[in-house]
């Protein structure tokens, strides 16, 4: 069953706004079942767009377009959608209905312009996708057999209708039938160590696995074929990265869980890595079980201060060493009574790079009751990689550490 992925608007063309909606319509209809084969992104001209329906609706079951439906001049989808359909635009009285509805919601005591007219014309024979976050409705219409989706370019109204989309997908797509999907996650190895790993476990077909590396630092394997072949390739592939496997997909997931299941709460102090530790934290849901405070401590002052490192201490080791990681580790845990501290101090660059620590030098520490474990790493890339991907590495060491895989030595 193929589907193919149209996003129209000048503002992807030109760089401008990253084509997410494709990314999210895509993992949507893989996971139902459908082989997405194409994606293409088209400026607002409409003589693009209308080549590009006409050779998208061509031999495919489905086709999902987003943006163009807005109410300004440089809307063209519903234009190139009647005049590929050969279906006149009228307007739609319920479309129309449900346009001034929103807008009375979103600017109350306000005429609403003209030209939001235009987001109620529908080609004839077209049939109308609720919009329930926005004005521009969507538009449900054949091309040569084939059912075309329009949904409006913005992505948290586009993400609303699409689920709702799913429902009718049985019907518009007869004969669809949803793989079975399994995912492994792992952090610690890189994709060729794991590929040194798993071998020929990794195939394109029957099942197909695939493998994709995050840039908070996990890999994702991705299995996708029948119960039974899923299930066997799933445990055989467990077999191979077992020490790696994490339990939740996502470093600061699985942290957040393995804390809660020990009771732990956990405090970090923060320097190159400047609240990214906290961040990644914060972004799972439940954080509040176990995250108590982070301090970024970034002057040598502050982590004096407020952490205990002292100034002999830089002086013998250096700010970026693990010496002060571990003291700035055994302070954030005594400041905040937590059970498990993080610290990271580094190079993020692109200047204040020193003899020995290259740009991307950073010194991680993980302190426990009983001890504390150091480790420094080389992150590549620019100031915002390494500060992402440091928090990464300190979070992933707080797992291994809560989760028994590394003891600390005494403090
Ligand atoms: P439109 O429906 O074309 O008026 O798009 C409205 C807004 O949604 C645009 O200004 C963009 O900010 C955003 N947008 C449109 N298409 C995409 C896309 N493919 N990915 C992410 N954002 C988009
Ligand atoms: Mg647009």
């Amino acid at each position: 069953m193929i589907a193919r992925i149209l996003a129209i608007g000048d503002e992807l063309t030109l760089g401008r706004t990253v084509d997410t909606n494709s990314s999210h319509i895509s993992r949507f209809l893989t996971d139902r079942g459908l082989h997405v084969e194409r994606i293409q992104v088209v400026g607002d001209g409409q003589e693009g767009i209308e080549q590009a329906l006409a050779s998208a609706a061509e031999g495919a079951d489905l086709v999902v377009v987003s943006g163009g439906l807005g109410p300004t001049d440089d809307d063209r989808t519903r234009y190139a959608l009647s005049a590929v359909a050969g279906a006149a635009l009228g307007l739609r009285p319920r479309a129309w209905q449900q346009v001034r509805r929103w807008f009375t919601r979103l600017r109350p005591g306000f005429e609403i312009p003209e030209s939001n007219r235009r987001q109620a014309l529908l080609p004839r024979g077209s049939h109308i996708l609720d919009n329930d976050r926005g004005t521009a409705p969507g538009i449900l219409m054949r091309i040569a057999g084939c059912p075309v989706a329009c949904l409006p370019g913005v992505p948290h109204e586009m993400v609303a209708m699409l689920e709702r989309l799913g429902a009718r997908l049985p019907r518009l797509v007869p004969g669809l039938r949803p793989p079975t999907i399994a995912e492994l996650w792992f952090a610690g190895i890189g994709e060729s160590t794991a590929q040194e790993l798993i071998g020929d476990l990794l195939t394109e077909h029957r099942p197909q696995v695939g493998i994709t590396v995050s840039d908070l630092g996990h890999i994702t394997l991705r299995i996708v074929g029948t119960a039974t072949e899923v299930a066997a390739r799933r445990t055989a592939l467990r077999r191979c990265i077992a020490p790696y496997l994490l339990p939740k997909p996502g470093i600061a997931t699985s942290l957040v869980d393995r804390l809660a299941r020990r009771g732990w709460s956990i405090s970090a102090a923060e320097s190159c890595t400047c609240g990214q530790v906290a961040a990644q934290l914060g972004a799972v849901p439940g954080a509040s079980r176990v995250l108590r405070q982070s301090l970024v401590a970034y002057h040598p002052e502050a982590k004096r201060r407020l952490l205990g490192v002292s100034a002999a201490l830089v002086r013998r080791h250096g700010i970026v060493s693990e010496a002060v990681a571990r003291q700035m580790a055994i302070g954030a845990r005594r400041w905040s009574s937590a059970d498990v501290a993080v610290a990271t101090t580094g190079v993020a660059g692109p200047g204040g790079s020193t003899p020995g620590r290259p740009v991307g030098t950073v010194c991680l520490a993980v302190a426990v009751r009983h001890g504390v474990v150091t480790r420094t790493i080389q992150v590549s890339g620019s100031r915002e990689r390494i500060q992402r991907r440091a928090a990464g590495y300190a979070l992933l060491m707080a797992w291994e550490v809560a989760s028994g895989r590394l003891a600390p030595g005494r403090a």
